[in-house]
C-alpha cells in the first residue's frame, strides 16, 4: 500500500504529459491507466474532475470553460488563507468554522507520513476521522480554535475513541490556530496519534435528556508534554520583491 499514489498526484502526472492546452478528454482518455492504480474505483471520471478542481485551486491549472484546461507549469501554492465562502450555506457557528477550515485544509494539508502531497477528505460520518492519504493510508483528525491550544483538546466520542486506541488505530491530530478576522491560518501543528494513551483519553459528563444528543458521552485528549510537528507559521515575504516593489513605489 505505501507505494499507492493519491488521484491528484495521478493526474498530474497525466496532466503533465498532455499539451499545455487540453481537454477533459485528454485525460479521460487515460482512464485505464488511472483505473489500473485503483481497480475497485467506480467513479474515476468524477475523480479526474476532482483532482483537476484541486490543481486549480492550488493554482497549477487554470479553467478555460467548455472543458479545457491549461497547465501553468508552476509549484503548488501554499495559502494561509480560509475562504469563507466554502461555508455559505451553513448557519451554525461551529459548522461554518468546521467546514471552511476542512475546505482549506483539502487544498492545502499534505501528508507528513509518507511523500503524498494531499490529503482526502472522509465522509462527515467517519468515526475518529477526517481525513486520508490515499498513498499510506495515514488517518487524520482535524481540530481547530480561534485561540492557542493549551493542554486538552476535545475528542470524539469516548467510546469509539478508546476503541481506536486499543486498535491502534488512532488517527494524526492537525491542531489549526486561525484568527476570524483576517480568515487566516496562522498556526498548524500535528500531534502523533500514536501517542495518546488510554489514560489520555479523559470521558466526558453524558449530554443530558433535554440535548439533541441525549446520552452522548464524548472525551478529553490530554496532550501536555506531547511532541508537535509545525506545518504552517507566519513567514515573511521574500526580501527581494519586497526591495523590488518598494524602488517601483518610489521611482515615481
Ligand atoms: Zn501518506
Amino acid at each position: 500500500m505505501l507505494d499507492r499514489k493519491s488521484w491528484k498526484f495521478l493526474v498530474d502526472e497525466v496532466v503533465r504529459r498532455l499539451p499545455k492546452t487540453f481537454s477533459l478528454a485528454d485525460v479521460t482518455a487515460h482512464k485505464d491507466y488511472l483505473q489500473r492504480h485503483y481497480p475497485a474505483n467506480r467513479f474515476v471520471e468524477a475523480k479526474i474532475r476532482q483532482s483537476l478542481q484541486v490543481l486549480r485551486d492550488q493554482g497549477t491549472l487554470r479553467f478555460l470553460g467548455n472543458g479545457k484546461y491549461e497547465r501553468l507549469d508552476v509549484a503548488p501554492r501554499f495559502s494561509p488563507l480560509i475562504d469563507p465562502s466554502s461555508a455559505a450555506t451553513y448557519t451554525s457557528q461551529s459548522q461554518v468554522g468546521r467546514v471552511m477550515l476542512e475546505t482549506w485544509a483539502e487544498f492545502n494539508l499534505y501528508c507528513v507520513n509518507c511523500a503524498a502531497d494531499a490529503l482526502t477528505r472522509l465522509p462527515a460520518n467517519t468515526p475518529v476521522a477526517d481525513f486520508a492519504c490515499d498513498a499510506c493510508d495515514d488517518r487524520f483528525q482535524l481540530k481547530s480554535t480561534k485561540n492557542r491550544f493549551k493542554t486538552t483538546l476535545q475528542g470524539a466520542a469516548f467510546g469509539p475513541t478508546i476503541a481506536a486506541v486499543r486498535d491502534q488505530l488512532m488517527p494524526e491530530f492537525v491542531l489549526v490556530e486561525y484568527d476570524p478576522r483576517y480568515h487566516t491560518v496562522i498556526f498548524v501543528e500535528a500531534v502523533p496519534g500514536r501517542l495518546i494513551t488510554e489514560d489520555r483519553v479523559v470521558p466526558r459528563e453524558k449530554l443530558g435528556p433535554d440535548a439533541r444528543r441525549a446520552g452522548w458521552q464524548g472525551c478529553n485528549i490530554d496532550i501536555t508534554g506531547l511532541p508537535r510537528a509545525r506545518i504552517v507559521e507566519p513567514a515573511g515575504l521574500d526580501r527581494s520583491d519586497v526591495r523590488a516593489f518598494w524602488r517601483q513605489i518610489n521611482e515615481s
